[in-house]
């Protein structure tokens, strides 16, 4: 029998929702659309997002360590630890009863907490851009400016806000065990959020005040499986160029050259479409057999067929 082919689908936010609430019934139409691929004979990783609930708790934390003094503050890293733990648990719960009420027997499903190696000295880390948490007054953002050595950006006329780095993914800690688990048949949620970003220090990993891109997560870990395909669903059916305005044209499908010619021509914004088509042009480059395709996430079965989406392929 030949092997499945194996994608790697990055869920984008629309697959959770911002609130718990919204992400509980999220995850039953994120559910339907996974069990719909697999069913049709996929072997899927799944990798997805976590801005809105790592957010959620730091919040949650950092409230809490206001308010019993003896607390120290939750690291970052442990709290993208806890959306991962949280949001796997989610879909774990969802996709395993989706299998279920169609009556098809569950493959395991499991969900790998995922460290993520960045480098201490990547740029980045001179100049957070990643927005977390709350709004502030400018006045709470001084103070947590000084107390806790927070950097303190103005957000779009909106307020001040924690930003944070996002470094690039290098390398997945995990990645053997989640090759095991594919490998045995599972189905795996992993490197959530981008992964827990980590930096090594020796034979220490040491958590690093940072929140990765999940896209490009998500491509490092679909080019270390080698995989077929890397699908990336999110709020747009297609990427464009001169997006909302007058002359928006969609954009069907893309050679790695064209595309970055049109990044460098800035018609993807940086932190949302941006980093979607440097995933895929980093997952196809120098690989004529790969192909990334971005998506609406309920088009997901459509654009795999080659009737919607955009696709990125080398040359
Ligand atoms: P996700 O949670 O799926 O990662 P993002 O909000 O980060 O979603 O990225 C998707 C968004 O990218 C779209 O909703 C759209 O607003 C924005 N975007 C920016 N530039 C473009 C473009 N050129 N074509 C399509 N969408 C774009
Ligand atoms: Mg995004």
């Amino acid at each position: 029998m030949p092997s499945k082919p194996r994608i790697v689908v990055a869920l984008g936010g629309n697959a959770l929702g911002n609130t718990l609430p919204e992400q509980m019934q999220a995850v039953k139409t994120t559910a339907r659309i996974i069990v719909d691929l697999a069913a049709s004979g996929l072997e899927l990783i799944l990798v997805h997002g976590n801005g809105p609930q790592v957010g959620i708790i730091n919040n949650a934390m950092t409230d809490y360590a206001n308010h019993i003094k003896s607390t120290s503050l939750t690291p970052l890293s442990v709290c993208v630890a806890m959306s991962q733990a949280y949001i796997g648990y989610d879909l774990q719960n969802s996709i395993h009863e989706e299998f279920l009420t169609r009556g098809i027997e569950p493959p395991p499903i499991a969900t790998m907490l995922t460290q993520t190696r960045v480098d201490a000295d990547d740029p980045a880390f001179q100049a957070p851009t990643k927005p977390i948490g709350t709004f502030m007054t400018q006045e709470e953002a001084r103070e947590a400016a000084g107390e806790r050595g927070w950097v303190v950006h103005e957000d779009a006329g909106r307020g001040f806000r924690r930003v944070v780095a996002s470094p690039q993914p290098q390398e997945i800690i995990e990645l053997n065990a989640i090759r095991a688990m594919v490998e045995d048949g599972s189905l795996v949620i992993c490197c959530g959020g981008g992964g827990i970003p980590v930096i090594q220090q020796g034979c220490h990993l040491s958590g690093a005040v940072a929140v990765l891109d999940k896209d490009l997560a998500a491509s490092l870990l679909a080019d270390s499986l080698a995989a077929d395909i890397l699908l990336i669903l999110t709020t747009v059916e297609k990427a464009s160029l001169h997006y909302r305005q007058p002359d928006e044209q969609f954009l069907d499908q893309l050679t790695v050259s064209e595309a970055e010619i049109y990044a460098k021509a800035g018609h993807f914004a940086p932190g949302s479409m941006l980093p979607k088509i440097q995933a895929a042009c980093s997952f196809v480059r120098n690989h004529p057999e790969r192909r990334a395709i971005i998506t609406l996430l309920d088009k997901a079965a459509d654009a795999l067929a080659g009737r919607t989406g955009t696709l990125i392929k080398e040359g």
